[in-house]
C-alpha cells in the first residue's frame, strides 16, 4: 500500500511518462523503501528539462534551476525532480555550480556518492540497480560508486557522508573506499564549516552517534578542517559509547567538549565557528560553564553542600542546562572529573540533580512574587543597582527554601538586606 506521499511521486512519474518523458524515484527514497525504513521525502529524476516539469505541473517552485532541480507540489507535498544530469567540472573539491543535461538515467545514478544511493525504481516499482547497491545493502557494506578516490576528490563532502551513513545505517565501509577516505581526508579542508557542521549534527541526532564518532576517531577526518578545531582531539576520548545514551544532539556535544576537556569559551567559540545558532551554542555552553560553577563552590563536598550549590547553579545557568548536566552525569559520573567534580559528587549529583531541580520553588527573578518597583517604594530610596543586588538574593534564598515566596515576607526581607548592606549611618 502507498501512503499519499508515494502516490504523489508516482502521480508526478506517471505524468512525465504520459508527456513522452522518463522518469524514476532516485535516491535516498529508493535506499530506504529497500530497507523498509520511513522515507522522509521523494526525489525523481527525469529527461524532461527544468522548463518543461516547470509546464508540466500547477504548483512548482524554481528550487535549483541552475541544478537542473524544480520543486513540483502535489497535495501540499513538495518532491523535488531534477533532470538527468552529470556533473564533469568540479571545483574546489565541491561539486560543482553548472550541470550537463543528459538522457541516461543510469549516467545520472552514476554521478551519486554510494552504490546505495545510485539506485532507482520504475513507474511500475521495478528495481533498477547498476551498481549492486542492494547487494552492497546485503553484505552490509558501503561503497563509492566507482573509484573511490577519485568520487572524494570530486567532492570532499562526500567523506563526511561516507561516515554518517555507515554510522547511520551500521554498515561497514568497503576497504577501498575506506583507504581512499584516509588518502584524501586533507581535502576536507576545502569544505565551508557550515557543510562540516551540517553533516556532524546529522550524525549526531542520527542513529548511532557514537559509531559515527568512533569513525571519525579512527579516519582522524576531523584533523583536516579549514578551521581547526578541539574535536579533532575525539581520537583520544575513550568514551564515545557514552555518546548514544544521552538523547538530545547538544547533550552530547556538551559530554563530548567536558570529555575533551575544553574551556567553556573555547568550546563556545568552536560551535560559533560551525555555525550553530546561538540557542545551540548556548545549550552546550551553560552546563559546561555550570559544571565549572559546581566545582568551584564545593568545600567538604557533602550532601548538604552539593544540593546548595546546585540549586545556585540552576538560578544561574537555567533549567535546560543542570537538565543536560544531569543526564551527562548519570551516564557518567566522571564527565567532568576535568572540571574539578569528582566521581563521587558526579554520582550524586547525577541521581539526585533532577529531583532537587523539581524541588525549587522559584528559579527566575520572574517569578518571585514582589518586583523592583515594590522594593524601591519600601525603601523610599532612589532606584540603583542595589535593587538588582537586593533581587538577586532574594531569588537565591527563596530558591533555596529558606525564604517564602510571599510578598510581605519578601518585602520584610528586602529591607533586611537593604539595611545590612546599602544603608550607611544606621
Ligand atoms: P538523507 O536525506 O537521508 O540524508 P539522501 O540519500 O536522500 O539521504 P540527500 O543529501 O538528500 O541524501 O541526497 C539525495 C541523493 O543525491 C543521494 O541519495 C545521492 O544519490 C545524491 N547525492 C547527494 N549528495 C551527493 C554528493 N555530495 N555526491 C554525490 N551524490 C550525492
Ligand atoms: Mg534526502
Amino acid at each position: 500500500m502507498k501512503d499519499s506521499l508515494e502516490q504523489g511521486a508516482f502521480t508526478i512519474i506517471e505524468t512525465l511518462l504520459d508527456n513522452g518523458y522518463e522518469a524514476y524515484l532516485v535516491g535516498g527514497c529508493v535506499r530506504d523503501k529497500q530497507l523498509n525504513r520511513r522515507v522522509k521525502d521523494y526525489d525523481i529524476a527525469t529527461s524532461a528539462l527544468p522548463e518543461r516539469v516547470e509546464r508540466l505541473f500547477a504548483r512548482t517552485i524554481p528550487t535549483g534551476l541552475q541544478h537542473g532541480t524544480v520543486t513540483v507540489v502535489i497535495d501540499g507535498q513538495p518532491y523535488e525532480v531534477t533532470t538527468f544530469r552529470k556533473e564533469d567540472a568540479y571545483e574546489n573539491y565541491r561539486r560543482p555550480t553548472e550541470v550537463q543535461y543528459i538522457d541516461s538515467l543510469v549516467e545520472d545514478l552514476q554521478r551519486r556518492d554510494f552504490t546505495m544511493n545510485a539506485m532507482a525504481i520504475d513507474h511500475e516499482g521495478r528495481l533498477l540497480d547498476p551498481f549492486h547497491g542492494m547487494e552492497d545493502l546485503s553484505n552490509g557494506i558501503l561503497r563509492c560508486v566507482g573509484e573511490a578516490g577519485e568520487r572524494f576528490q570530486e567532492d570532499a563532502l562526500r567523506m563526511l557522508r561516507c561516515v554518517r551513513f555507515a554510522a547511520e545505517y551500521q554498515l561497514s565501509i568497503e576497504e577501498r573506499t575506506w583507504a581512499a577516505l584516509l588518502d584524501n581526508a586533507p581535502l576536507l579542508k576545502h569544505i565551508a564549516m557550515e557543510r562540516v557542521r551540517m553533516e556532524l549534527e546529522r550524525m549526531m541526532s542520527g542513529a548511532s552517534p557514537s559509531l559515527a564518532l568512533e569513525l571519525l576517531a579512527s579516519s582522524q577526518l576531523l584533523q583536516h578542517t579549514k578551521i581547526p578545531l578541539l574535536l579533532a582531539g575525539i581520537h583520544k576520548v575513550t568514551k564515545l559509547n557514552n555518546v548514544s545514551q544521552l538523547n538530545a544532539p547538544m547533550e552530547c556535544w556538551a559530554y563530548l567538549y567536558l570529555l575533551l576537556e575544553a574551556e567553556q569559551q573555547s568550546a563556545e567559540e568552536e560551535l560559533r565557528q560551525l555555525t550553530f545558532s546561538k540557542q545551540q551554542v548556548d545549550a552546550v555552553k551553560l552546563p559546561l560553564a555550570a559544571a565549572e560553577f559546581m566545582a568551584s563552590g564545593l568545600g567538604s563536598g557533602s550532601i548538604e553542600e552539593l544540593e546548595r550549590q546546585w540549586k545556585l547553579a540552576v538560578i544561574q545557568y537555567g533549567k535546560d542546562a543542570m537538565i543536560t548536566l544531569a543526564h551527562i552525569l548519570t551516564v557518567d559520573p566522571a564527565a567532568s572529573e576535568s572540571k574539578g567534580l569528582t566521581g563521587s559528587a558526579g554520582r550524586i549529583l547525577g541521581q539526585q540533580g533532577l529531583h532537587w531541580l523539581e524541588e525549587i520553588p522559584v528559579d527566575k527573578l520572574s517569578g518571585l512574587h514582589i518586583s523592583g518597583g515594590e522594593v524601591i517604594s519600601r525603601m523610599a530610596v532612589p532606584a540603583g543597582p542595589w535593587v538588582a543586588n537586593v533581587l538577586q538574593q532574594l531569588l537565591r534564598e527563596a530558591a533555596l527554601g529558606s525564604l517564602a515566596n510571599e510578598k510581605d515576607v519578601l518585602l520584610d526581607r528586602a529591607e533586611q538586606i537593604y539595611k545590612e548592606h546599602y544603608s550607611s549611618g544606621t
